[in-house]
């Protein structure tokens, strides 16, 4: 009676399974090899400009060329095209007809950060400063005492841009924001943790040597000169400039195990390297295969190189008159992986997340899976059908990909989007599928290997299979 009971159970209860009790050692072995690989892309690529920059190189090494309007594709051609050099698309062009649709996974490569503001150099009780205005959502109490490096841009006045990185070599200096002392922190501690840190006070500290001058500034002067020496730009040139600070920390593993990641920039790399590998390793798939990098995700994915940009239309439209295939047929026939990281159950913060087992994503479970985003009610999330849903269980079983559902949180508890909603809005079946993560948007996040792995080995499968 007892055993009846149980194989009952076996039989009808949904449950979910440690993801290191289900892999062998060759997997086991394969998912360490690809987690160093995806560090050292981690590592590469501290901004939306250098994952582009990382992922056209190593394109190109596998065999990518950049498509020219009009070139002329057959079967297991492989193209890309920059969005500006902020976002990329690359595409392996499958055998069947684009009228039956392209397999489309999206993830975004940009990251919460603190961009220099375009007047952002002064000088206050002779030490100079770099002012801020954050990007994404941020606490603002997390960015401050951690080594900061600088990333990006400055275009002169004559057209020629140049590029900046200041922090990353070892011999290069760093920056930090300071914080008060607890000692004489009485007033800052018993404020709300949102204002703990004003966003006016986010500024970098960046030198304290006067120049050997009369006059006023002179150690903003003494930085300008540096300024001119190294890059031969002036104050006015910083008017068309992109310079991002980011947390000057390389991904590393975490835990005595070393199972987990930490670094600067998992959401939304992580997934970003995820579908990178998989369209690298797709040869002449059954539909073509689209890998996109969006830039802004975490503003909105406005602008010229985020998802709601026609620069993915154009793309794709490239790629249909090529086969004299009308893009809304292709669009309508098209699945989306919309690959964006989604919260891990953190037992540190138990009361956001439902109970373990049920609709939270956990750490070593796989990739995970939301149905929907969006906050107060499912609103503003693209919410996949049971149709879509059954789609990707239907491939990860049979390719033995371990996932799970995702859920961003409690009921009422807050919430978030991701590109997927665009997608869908594009008559594209979307849904979201990523690597869950712990401290999310900090400037030194967690992520699990296993996760990691298995949302390559998914988004490779999706590749394959749909
Ligand atoms: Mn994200
Ligand atoms: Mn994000």
């Amino acid at each position: 009676m007892e055993e009846k009971k149980d194989a009952l159970r076996e039989a009808l209860f949904y449950s979910q399974k440690q993801g290191y009790d289900l892999i062998g050692l060759d997997e086991r072995l394969a998912l360490e090899a690809y987690c160093e690989d995806y560090k050292a892309f981690l590592n590469a690529a501290r901004t939306e400009r250098e994952a582009v920059a990382e992922g056209i190189r190593q394109a190109e090494a596998v065999g990518f060329v950049p498509y020219v309007r009009g070139m002329a594709l057959k079967a297991g051609d492989k193209v890309y095209r920059s969005v500006r050099g902020k976002a990329l698309m690359l595409a392996v062009i499958g055998q069947k007809s684009l009228a039956e649709g392209a397999n489309i996974a999206a993830a975004h490569v940009d990251s919460p950060r603190l961009d220099l503001k375009q007047l952002p150099l002064y000088e206050d009780g002779e030490l100079a400063y770099f002012k801020t205005h954050y990007y994404g959502g941020i606490k603002k109490y997390q960015w401050v005492t951690i080594p900061l490096e600088l990333h990006g841009v400055v275009t002169k006045k004559d057209g020629e841009t140049v590029p900046v990185v200041i922090g990353k070599d070892p011999e290069d200096p760093k920056f930090v924001i300071t914080d008060l002392l607890p000692h004489l922190g009485k007033d800052q501690m018993g404020k709300n943790a949102s204002e703990v840190i004003n966003g006016e006070a986010l500024s970098l500290l960046i030198g304290s040597i006067p120049y050997a001058d009369e006059g006023k500034d002179r150690v903003k002067l003494a930085i300008l000169s540096l300024l001119q020496d190294r890059y031969g730009i002036t104050e006015e040139d910083f008017l068309s400039a992109e310079l991002e600070a980011v947390p000057s920390l390389d991904a590393c593993d975490v835990g005595l195990d070393r199972s987990l990641i930490g670094g600067y920039g998992h959401d939304d790399r992580v997934c970003a390297y995820a579908e990178l590998k998989a369209i690298y390793e797709t040869e002449a798939p059954e539909r073509t295969a689209v890998c996109i990098l969006a830039d802004k995700e975490e503003i909105g994915s406005v602008g010229v190189s985020g998802m709601q940009s026609t620069a993915f239309e154009t793309f794709m439209e490239d790629l249909c008159d090529s086969q004299g295939v009308k893009l809304r047929h292709c669009l309508e026939a098209s699945f989306c992986v919309s690959a964006d990281v989604c919260n891990a159950h953190d037992p540190l913060y138990p009361e956001v997340s439902e109970a373990p087992d049920r609709n939270g994503a956990k750490l070593n479970y796989g990739m995970g899976i939301c149905k929907f985003t969006g906050s107060r009610g499912k609103s503003g999330s693209n919410d996949a059908s049971a149709e879509v849903v059954g789609t990707l269980r239907r491939i990860f079983a049979d390719n033995a990909v371990v996932w799970q559902m995702a859920e961003l949180g409690k009921v009422d508890q807050g919430g978030g989007g991701t590109v997927a909603a665009y997608m869908g809005n594009r008559n594209i079946d979307t849904i979201d599928a990523g690597v869950p993560v712990l401290s999310m948007h900090s400037p030194w996040e967690t992520v699990a290997k296993f996760d990691c792995y298995m949302t390559y080995k998914g988004v490779k499968a999706f590749y394959k299979d749909r």
